[in-house]
């Protein structure tokens, strides 16, 4: 059996279907230094994200920061993807048939997110005081690692702590985000600042521009603490009984890297392989 960490995106991977969060805990187990396919809908994303995290890096380092170079590295990623989409892209592993335009759409959509990054916060964000953006780090919760990884963290001219969050996607701010934002917070209060009431959060939806900023205080990390381990100790008691039932749809199964390890999926996919996808 593996040994148990979390994260956000597991969680979230757990509630959808416990079975794929199960295959690929087993299968991250066993071969760690295989690349695993990507759904397409985490493509943009991903694209988006390497594109600022590269120039955020720049102006860390005092250089100068531009749209167009984190739009050359997101075009730059998803052409290498692309061009072994047979096995680097989930949806075409799975026999799925996605519609022709998928990948201009794609780079479409990067060129909006970026712009909008670029044109409408970075102006702001660039005036703040660089502490630390796309490190993987984490922090013990019941001796279990909860792994973080936040898009950027920056100290105001007051020296309050704020913890960025890009979204991409279609999703409206939701539960989900508010919970992922506060466990940043919790990472950001062990690592970098001891009084909650100055640690703020913001979910930047570079789809919208839409912006959900909210401060911290003791009682939202107290709640969120318990809620991490109330949820880590259903898990490992779902661990330790070996019980991850499969929760299968279409649209997840299509677009899920273990659907050929999956009887429940591959009975819902069947016969259903020519799909519009989506793709954010
Ligand atoms: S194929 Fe569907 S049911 Fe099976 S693990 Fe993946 S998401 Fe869950």
């Amino acid at each position: 059996m593996f040994s148990m960490e979390w994260s956000v995106s597991q969680s979230h991977q757990y509630n959808e279907c416990p079975r794929s969060w199960y295959l690929q805990r087993r299968s991250a187990e066993g071969d760690r230094l295989r690349v695993r396919p990507v759904p397409l809908k985490s493509l943009i994303g991903i694209a988006v994200h390497k594109g600022i995290a590269e120039q955020i890096g720049l102006w860390r380092d005092g250089k100068e920061v531009s749209a167009l170079g984190a739009e050359e590295i997101g075009l730059t990623y998803i052409s290498r993807i692309w061009a072994q989409k047979e096995s680097t892209i989930t949806e075409f592993v799975n026999g799925v048939v996605v519609e022709n335009n998928t990948r201009s759409r794609m780079e479409d959509a990067m060129h909006q997110r970026i712009a909008t990054f670029f044109n409408m916060f970075w102006p702001h964000l660039s005036k703040y005081q660089y502490v630390t953006h796309e490190t993987l780090d984490s922090f013990l919760i019941q001796g279990v690692k909860m792994w973080v990884q936040v898009d950027l963290a920056t100290r105001d001219s007051m020296g309050g702590l704020l913890v960025s969050d890009w979204k991409t996607g279609q999703g409206h701010h939701n539960e989900a985000d508010s919970h992922q934002m506060v466990v940043y917070a919790l990472w950001a209060n062990k690592k970098f600042e001891p009084d909650p009431d100055r640690i703020h959060t913001q979910v930047v939806n570079l789809r919208t521009g839409q912006v959900d900023r909210r401060t911290m205080n003791v009682e939202s990390l107290a709640e969120t603490e318990q809620r991490l381990d109330e949820e880590i100790a259903r898990v490992s008691e779902a661990v330790r009984g070996g019980n991850f039932v499969a929760i299968p749809s279409l649209e997840k199964c299509i677009s899920c890297g273990y659907l050929s390890l999956c009887n429940e999926g591959s009975s819902t996919v069947q016969g259903s392989r020519s799909q519009s996808v989506n793709i954010d």
